[in-house]
């Protein structure tokens, strides 16, 4: 029979660890005052201090105390506050809280010694990311309001041997749960366990190593607590706001696997500070706290390897959803990035090795029969190792609420479900796509027609709202590929055409889309025809289409009413929505300015649109621009000013191809008004822009637009604009 831990004896464990905790706290705050106290006599207290890549200096500090960390001088403050949190010794009645107090001062200057790290050189480690920048937090964003990620796992230490390590990540893969790995016991880190068990790792695989050192955990802290500060529209130094946003949004528990040190301790104090639980599979105390964390479970104790994800999953309270796809491999978001190298590739089709094409169609419901998978040519067994072969998959599906309008939302979702597979690989779309199958995959008995079972499962589990049936047809020979590729051809050029031909007028609803309210509590898109959601994400049709499949979800129709400003794009009824949905925070909103009551930005805005005033003009930089920019700030420091689901004049969230769009700023006189962005958006959006250009009558307007080879500052921009005569120096006033 098992012993059952008495009331006082759980007390006392869970005292032990107060213990440890506290004195693992008090070694790393020593230790950062010492290293503070070297780099300020070796290179003076007003040396620049700061992580890459980030607006909130160094983010912990930032957010839970409101310093601007900029210089070493500044890192004394950290310092001095970190002793405060320290109690001398635990009191017998209050020493939980004494604990977290302790488990602060360890993050606040773990973080601190980090970024001296940084600026000795001796961070990042090698074969791990460091910092984890702004711009990699705004990208996860999207993935985590729709669901793509479930959850965070920050797995501490070692597992029992290689195996266990895989599986447990596997297992967490297949419940699309991002995996940040790192840490060590006895030298030996799960990050070398992984290696050895030869698992794919990287941000695509969702897992990503953060360092071979306990010391790296608070990467991972200070990139949740930026979320409250970049979606969550938190001040800096609203310590319960940033903790409480971390706690109820951030889906994050720790896995402690192998050992524990008072370093290891302290650091875990911090974790639950911070309000994420910690699982281990060590014979700890449980620390049941209301309050703290999401749920009352704070150290939960799992020493069944095979349970722990599960255990874990139910202590931070996620909801995964696993699909049950009829596939010999295993199948999850985690696996959508994973390439198949050409190594390890048993056969590809399309890309420039042979013909292939996705293409799916609407059919009437009595013309296709459920579940049908037609494999007509030869499957895998039949085509040798290494070879490319013809593919053409033909999808047909039926519905009472399907329109036509959906099938390129349908046929778009074949990329990522066919991804999802582990050890199938696809790229492009229509007749430019690519896919390969791994050696792995064939191995375990994946087939081509496990194509049409994947598709079939999906598009039933995901549409289901629209789509009552689904045959799938895949042919393998180049003659039946060569009839049919003509129809698929003249069907996108259709669809095309009347895409371009849709306009905000031509409708009298637009759509909302409120999924990031999730981190941004009061940002509404306003999703039309002519301008998509700031994350690019969403165009009107898949907003529409996300509406028919969840009625009561994030994406609710609109409808336009009155109009109240035809230039600015202002209605009557889009206000009314908006000050509903923002619960009363914003009254109102114009879809087509930029510097009257512009729509609120939450933060995974894939490009920032800003008034440079010395040129009469506007900038737009995208988030993978890392340098600088005409108005002074990098967009990671532009970003922080703009989200959190605020209205900011003369600022814009927007997605890239709203850029595009007739109805860009046009209440500021549209693309003639942009005169700086950067080359490689420039590029990316070359043929779109011309096009607009040629339109607006000024052909060489790309040409006019200055970026990042001719001018990083105001100066600079202007003598180039007047240099290109560039029409914005001649356009009325922006402000
Ligand atoms: S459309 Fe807007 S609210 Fe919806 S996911 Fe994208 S950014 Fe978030």
């Amino acid at each position: 029979m098992s012993k059952v831990a008495t009331q006082s004896e759980e007390s006392m464990g869970a005292k032990v660890v107060a213990g440890l905790i506290l004195q693992g706290a008090k070694k790393v705050v020593g230790a950062s005052e010492d290293y503070l106290k070297k780099a300020i006599k070796e290179k003076g207290a007003g040396e620049k201090l700061a992580f890459p890549e980030t607006a909130f200096y160094l983010p912990l500090a930032n957010a839970l105390l409101g310093f601007e960390t900029r210089t070493l001088a500044d890192g004394e403050k950290i310092v001095a506050t970190s002793k405060t949190l320290l109690a001398n010794e635990l009191s017998s009645d209050n020493f939980l809280k004494e604990a977290l107090n302790a488990g602060v001062a360890t993050i606040l200057s773990g973080e601190l010694l980090l970024a001296l790290k940084y600026m000795y050189g001796e961070e990042p480690q090698e074969g791990a990311p460091g910092f984890l920048s702004d711009t990699l937090l705004r990208s996860l964003g999207i993935q985590l309001v729709d669901g793509r990620i479930s959850g965070i796992a920050v797995i501490l230490g070692k597992a029992p041997d290689a195996k266990t390590a895989v599986d447990i990540v596997r297992d967490l893969q297949k419940r699309s749960i991002l995996t940040l790995i790192g840490d060590n016991v006895g030298g030996v880190s799960i990050i070398d366990q992984l290696k050895e068990g030869g698992l794919q790792m990287g941000l695509d695989s969702y897992v990503v190593p953060f360092g071979r050192d306990t010391a790296s955990v608070i990467y991972v802290l200070n990139f949740a607590i930026r979320a409250a500060l970049t979606f969550g529209g938190i001040k800096a130094g609203n310590t319960k706001a940033s903790v409480d946003y971390v706690r109820e949004r951030v889906p994050a528990f720790v896995l402690l696997l192998g050992g524990v040190d008072e370093i290891k301790a302290a650091a875990g104090g911090g974790a639950l500070a911070a309000g994420v639980p910690i699982i281990t599979d060590l014979d700890l105390p449980e620390i049941k706290v209301p309050g703290v964390c999401a749920h009352e479970e704070c150290l939960v104790k799992e020493m069944d390897h095979k349970k722990i994800v599960q255990r874990a999953i139910e202590a931070r309270g996620i909801k995964v959803k696993v699909t049950k796809v009829p596939i010999p491999v295993p199948f999850s978001a985690a696996f959508e990035g994973e390439r198949v190298r050409k190594e390890n590739m048993y056969v590809q089709f399309g890309g420039k090795y042979s013909t292939a094409f996705e293409y799916l169609k609407m059919k009437k419901m009595d013309e296709i029969e459920d579940g049908k998978i037609n494999l007509v040519g030869s499957d895998i067994d039949s085509m040798q190792e290494g070879s490319s072969a013809p593919l053409g998959i033909v999808i047909e599906v039926a519905g009472r609420k399907m329109a036509a309008d959906f099938e390129p939302i349908l046929e778009r979702q074949i990329h990522k479900f066919l991804n999802y597979a582990m050890g199938v690989f696809h790229m492009g779309q229509r007749d430019m796509n690519w896919i390969r199958i791994s050696k792995d995959a064939k191995k375990a008995g994946f087939k081509i027609k496990h194509f049409g079972d994947i598709l079939v499962a999906k598009l039933h589990d995901e549409y289901g709202a629209i789509v009552d049936k689904v045959q799938v047809t895949i042919y393998t020979n180049q003659k039946d590929i060569d009839r049919i590729l003509p129809e698929a051809r003249n069907a996108f050029e259709a669809r095309d055409k009347r895409l371009e031909g849709m306009t905000d007028e031509s409708v009298d609803t637009f759509y909302s889309c409120t999924l990031c309210q999730s981190f941004a509590p009061d940002h509404v898109c306003v999703v039309s025809p002519e301008r998509l959601g700031l994350c690019g994400a969403y165009s009107w049709l898949d907003a529409k289409a996300a509406h028919e499949i969840t009625p009561t979800g994030g994406n609710q129709p609109i409808k336009k009413g009155a109009v109240e400003d035809t230039g600015k794009g202002v209605w009557k009824g889009v206000n009314e929505f908006v000050k509903d949905s923002s619960h009363q925070k914003v009254e109102r909103v114009t879809i087509y300015s930029m510097m009257d009551s512009p729509m609120t930005s939450c933060g995974c805005f894939e490009c920032i649109v800003a008034v440079v005033p010395e040129a009469n003009g506007v900038m737009v930089v995208n988030r993978e621009y890392a340098g600088e920019t005409p108005v002074g700030m990098k967009f990671t420091t532009l970003a922080s000013s703009v989200g959190g689901g605020a209205q900011t004049p003369g600022f814009l969230g927007v997605g890239r191809l709203y850029i595009t769009s007739r109805k860009f700023i046009s209440a500021e006189g549209g693309l003639k008004r942009v005169v700086w962005m950067p080359k490689e958006l420039k590029e990316a959006l070359g043929e779109r822009l011309k096009k607009r250009a040629l339109e607006l009558g000024v052909p060489d307007l790309l040409e006019r637009i200055a970026d990042e080879t001719v001018a990083t500052d105001a100066g600079a921009l202007v003598e180039y604009l007047q240099k290109v005569n560039h029409p914005a120096l001649s356009m009325d006033p922006l402000m």
